[in-house]
């Protein structure tokens, strides 16, 4: 009798999400390797993170937002979602404590540059280079003092501003092992649309692509008053929210 038995154990959907029935209480968890010359996203690069059919990545990028970060992670942790945040280093250093609150509460902590300039490339070669060594600086920085669960948080993942990348800058991250992060798709939620078009968009854009690494920006509040809906319709769409985490770090 034990083996049915052991059949049956075997077949039981996984832990639910306390506050999320929808959704697993421990989300699939994608390894990414930083190597060197690895370019995803599909706005920019032939390649991309390896999804199944109706998987989902959330990116938040320009953080941290001192108004409206803590936000997003509550709306996040309702859902059992751990996602990515491609941070400003002068953001990170005027808030190091946020920092330690996103990485503790379970998500990567990736570089978005220091100062977020619109084109990288039209800066002086030892400016970018500046750019991207002092964005991953102040977020080891930030971590400095904290426990090694929580410093593996920081990953060696980096996305250019605008998604704008440049050869010098791709070649100075190839040399540093960093992977360049662009995303499979956006909503344009840095611009001033309302909440109403961002789900629309966000629920229309993610059927057409039906898996993918989505780019959202958390200092939005129309992004985050439709994020919990945006989880939700898309959750009940057969939908699932992949944590992406740096193979071997
Ligand atoms: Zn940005």
């Amino acid at each position: 009798m034990l083996a049915p038995l052991l059949a049956t154990l075997a077949l039981a959907s996984p832990t639910a999400c306390p506050t999320d029935p929808q959704a697993s209480a421990a989300p699939r968890v994608v390894a990414v390797p930083a190597l060197a010359g690895q370019k995803l996203g599909k706005v920019n690069y032939p390649d991309a993170v390896t999804l199944a059919d109706h998987e989902l990545a959330l990116t938040f990028d320009d953080g941290p937002d001192d108004d409206h970060t803590r936000a997003v992670l509550d709306i996040l942790d309702r859902h059992c979602i751990k996602a990515t945040f491609f941070l400003v280093g002068q953001e990170v250093d005027a808030d190091p404590a946020l920092v330690r609150t996103i990485a503790a509460r379970g998500h990567s902590l990736a570089a978005h540059t220091y100062t977020h300039p619109e084109r990288l490339g039209a800066l002086p070669l030892d400016a970018r280079e500046a750019e991207i060594d002092r964005s991953f600086a102040a977020i080891s920085n930030a971590l400095a003092a904290e426990p090694a669960e929580v410093k593996a948080r920081a990953v060696r993942f980096f996305r250019f501003p605008e998604l704008v990348d440049d050869d010098a800058s791709l070649a100075y991250l190839r040399e540093k092992s960093v992977t360049v992060f662009s995303a499979d798709y956006g909503i344009d939620d840095w611009t001033e649309v309302g909440p109403d078009e961002l789900l629309r968009r966000a629920i229309a854009f993610t059927e057409e692509r039906r898996k993918g690494v989505i780019v959202l920006h958390d200092f939005n509040p129309n992004m985050i008053a439709m994020l919990d809906q945006m989880i939700t319709t898309l959750e009940a769409r057969g939908y699932r929210f992949v944590q992406i985490v740096q193979a071997g770090g």
